[in-house]
């Protein structure tokens, strides 16, 4: 029998993951970059024969294939792509392509606009607490096709990107959690709202009845969404608000209550390592997600007491002085900086800029009115940034350098304040990626605490 061609666009993780996976499927695989391709993975594709080519497409091989995966880094508009899709031949991601292989196991899927690795590692301790042997991948570490090539797991607990999203046809998550829907990526989306919206939403699109999806029942976009669609799977939701629910989660004082079926577990979110609202919610979609699968309120309390933040996550690095210094480098967008500015209860020197995906700033008026003494703008191009805050900051300054911006930061702190780095854009104006930034920040930080030892 004619081998299927298998064609498959972008040799990064996922690109890499769906190659070997198809080579083990019995696929005829060819890859193809428009880049290079990382020696990791060229190593990789060399030792398992598999035929690619970077540097460009040939556009006669693509149209050739039987199945198209396309990597989530390439955008759906481009001309060539939309003319074969006339032609007949779509493209579907990695996931929806891994999904074809999946075994007879609970998989569960996370996105959201932000939370979605916290929420995702959160479960995946939670479960391996549990017992299981877990599969973590996805967004994050290794693709869910490479996944599929290693020893079978008993559960599969996934982090979906919204690119990821866009390629699915058929990927049917027993667990689906939409961490929350706010502004980010509308680049990709015709900077409308309701595509990413939409796209997020895909994550529930083929579930059944006995399946669950678990959504926030505060967050805007999901309520607006849910209003004008009727989902098949089962809804658990939670919030911060007062008891509304016999099943799903709430908050009363300092705890969250989860309820399903005839169990109820009560977290102390005094006790929690993890730190400020946007965390709690976090707590509360992983609860209920473990709590679907069966897990003991034993496990689940020893799991969430036991889980520290991520690092470059509101990540504490050091306290000088009786200052308090934050890695958030993570915060690329405007949310995940409100929940940042909302969790510290001090007066705050604030790291912000980057790269702008179009930010509205405006929205973190109020927020840092009130407790933002300072802002350092780090970015290449701080316009906007001094524009919106300059009225009601007393100090704004700009520092190209991170050393240079966290000894502004030391000299202008009293004891009490925190220094929070948390940049509402991407970073790769001056760093390699927000892990890069977040690495200099710590570095400089570290520098400054050993020179206050000497
Ligand atoms: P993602 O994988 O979706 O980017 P992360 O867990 O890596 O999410 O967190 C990214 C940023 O968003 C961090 O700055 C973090 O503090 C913040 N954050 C985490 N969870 C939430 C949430 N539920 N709502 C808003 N911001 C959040």
């Amino acid at each position: 029998m004619k081998k299927e061609k298998l064609v498959i666009l972008g040799g990064g993780e996922s690109g890499v993951g769906a190659a070997l996976l198809g080579l083990q499927k019995g696929y005829d695989v060819f890859l193809s970059d428009s880049a290079e391709i990382k020696p990791v993975f060229k190593q990789e594709l060399d030792a398992a024969n598999v035929d690619y080519e970077q540097g460009g497409h040939s556009m006669d091989r693509i149209a050739l294939a039987d199945v198209l995966v396309k990597s989530p880094g390439i955008p759906d508009s481009l001309k060539w792509l939309k003319e074969l899709s006339k032609k007949g031949l779509n493209s579907i991601s990695e996931i929806e392509f891994a999904s074809w292989f999946t075994p007879e196991v609970p998989v569960v899927a996370i996105t959201g606009s932000n939370g979605k690795t916290t929420t995702t590692s959160l479960i995946y301790e939670i479960l391996k607490k549990a017992g299981g042997n877990v599969g973590l991948g996805g967004n994050i570490g290794k693709s869910f096709a490479r996944l599929l090539t290693e020893e079978p797991k008993d559960i599969y607990v996934l982090e979906l990107s919204s690119f990821q999203l866009d390629g699915i046809e058929d990927f049917q998550p027993d667990i689906a959690v939409i961490t929350n829907v706010t502004p980010d990526h509308l680049d990709r989306y015709d900077y409308k709202m309701e595509n990413y919206l939409e796209s997020k939403f895909k994550i529930s699109l083929n579930q059944r009845e006995d399946d669950w999806l678990i959504l926030c029942a505060d967050d805007e976009m999901t309520s607006l969404y849910l209003k004008g669609n009727k989902m098949t799977a089962s809804e658990l939701h939670f919030s911060q608000g007062p008891d509304p629910v016999r099943e799903g989660a709430y908050r009363r004082f300092d705890d969250l209550i989860m309820r399903h079926n005839s169990q109820q577990v009560v977290l102390d979110t005094q006790k929690m390592r993890l730190k400020g609202m946007h965390n709690h919610y976090n707590v509360m979609a992983a609860t209920l997600a473990a709590m679907t699968l069966g897990v003991s309120t034993e496990v689940i309390e020893t799991a969430v007491y036991d889980f520290a933040a991520l690092e470059h996550r509101m990540e504490e690095v050091a306290v000088i002085d009786q200052v308090v210094y934050i890695n958030d480098s993570k915060a690329t967008n405007v949310d995940s900086v409100w929940y940042a500015l909302d969790a510290i209860s001090s007066q705050i020197i604030w790291l912000v800029g980057g790269t702008d995906k179009g930010n509205d700033y405006s929205e973190l008026l109020g927020i840092a009115a009130d407790r933002v003494k300072a802002i350092i703008a780090i970015g290449k191009d701080n316009k906007k940034i001094l524009e919106v805050f300059k009225e009601d900051i007393p100090t704004i300054v700009q520092y190209e350098k991170m050393s240079e911006a966290v000894a502004y930061a030391r000299k202008i702190s009293v004891s009490g304040d925190t220094v929070l780095l948390s940049p509402a854009c991407a970073s790769f104006d001056f760093y390699k990626s927000y892990i890069d930034r977040g690495n200099q920040f710590k570095a400089a930080v570290i520098a400054l605490d050993k020179k206050n030892a000497h």
